[in-house]
């Protein structure tokens, strides 16, 4: 991952801009990036920009790319609330995108759009189709109805079935050097900061680090159990026969742990990335390049602690937690050793 801080995303950008400048939008595009967040962030501006209320048909060409920003379409595409814009991500227990998910999408995208200029459906973890589902929308993939734009999205381009990649305009984001990270990850790195940078840890502050952790996971879970229970059909229809509002339950959870899975990766990459810029300090190469220099101050302090190997190998500290994870390693375990494990 290191070999893509400096490489950034100008280029491919600007195919898209170029592509919604001369009104010659692809129909399928696969966008490849090192993680799934920017990659989503770029889907949103997209999406934005093909339905901004400002950007309709009779405006001049000139801004014909750049979203307002502010408009009703702009402001619901960002809180993916938007009815023409369906975002897909793996849900099941098995986190593969399922035939049942891609056949609700397909449906929806042969339906000419309500509110907005173009129905968008948007793939993430592209790469998590199976190939049943895969086939289910080979055909959609090549000929989607008129105004419609598929986007797939994956960390994990040389894992995406050949049948779907071929079908699709691929785009590939580098990375920009900057960590964009969500207010809380922001948030949980100051915290991390502190307690660690400030002076040697011992193994309270470790078990006091990890409650933390658990605290702010604990409250990202209820905020995501929250916004998916008000988007529920069991929060609409409360006589429903009680075999599907198990079933409804059953997709609530899981989309719940999907999310949340999500969202914990990105916290530990906040944190990986704060780590890297320890390791970076540690060389004595972190001046222009550190992903949140409003922490330079503590960073270099641990990074006088350790040697570039210490620093380095804690960088790996939150790889490998990450990976766990993924499996299903129980959560709790995982973190507990990795906090034990980092150097300083
Ligand atoms: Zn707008």
């Amino acid at each position: 991952m290191f070999s893509a801080i400096t490489v950034n995303s100008d280029r491919s950008l600007a195919v898209l801009r170029k592509s919604l400048r001369s009104g010659r939008v692809g129909h399928a595009y696969l966008f490849s990036s090192d993680t799934l967040g920017e990659i989503e962030d770029v889907s949103v501006s997209f999406a934005q920009a093909l339905n901004c209320t400002k950007n309709l048909p009779d405006t001049t060409s000139e801004s014909r790319d750049e979203p307002c920003g502010e408009c009703r379409s702009c402001t619901t595409i960002s809180k993916h609330t938007h009815v023409d814009v369906h975002w897909v991500r793996p849900e099941s227990r098995s986190r593969v995108i399922t035939v049942d998910q891609i056949r609700e999408l397909m449906g929806e995208i042969f339906l000419k759009p309500t509110e907005g200029l173009y129905k968008v459906v948007v793939i993430v973890s592209a790469d998590r189709l199976n190939t049943e589902a895969a086939n289910a929308f080979l055909k959609t993939l090549e000929e989607p109805p008129p105004r419609s734009v598929i986007l797939l999205l994956t960390t994990e381009p040389a894992r995406v079935l050949e049948t779907v990649r071929s079908r699709c305009l691929r785009l590939t984001f580098e990375g920009s050097g900057e960590f964009v990270g969500s207010d809380l990850s922001r948030a949980c790195v100051e915290t991390f900061a502190v307690m660690w940078g400030r002076s040697r840890t011992h193994l309270l502050d470790r078990y006091a680090m990890l409650a933390l952790l658990l605290k702010d996971l604990a409250g990202c879970k209820a905020e995501i159990e929250a916004a998916l229970l008000a988007k529920s059909p069991l929060s609409y229809y409360e006589d429903a026969d009680p075999r599907v509002r198990s079933q409804w339950e059953e997709d609530r959870k899981a989309a719940v742990e999907a999310e949340y899975r999500h969202q914990r990766a990105q916290l530990l990459l906040a944190i990986q990335w704060w780590l890297r810029d320890v390791w970076l300090e540690s060389l004595e190469m972190g001046c222009q390049r550190l992903a949140f220099p409003e922490q330079a101050a503590l960073t270099q302090s641990l990074a006088k602690r350790l040697t570039p190997e210490e620093a380095l190998a804690n960088v790996g500290v939150l790889e490998k937690v990450q990976r766990q994870l993924t499996s299903n390693v129980q959560e709790l375990l995982a973190l507990e050793v990795a906090l034990l494990q980092l150097h300083g």
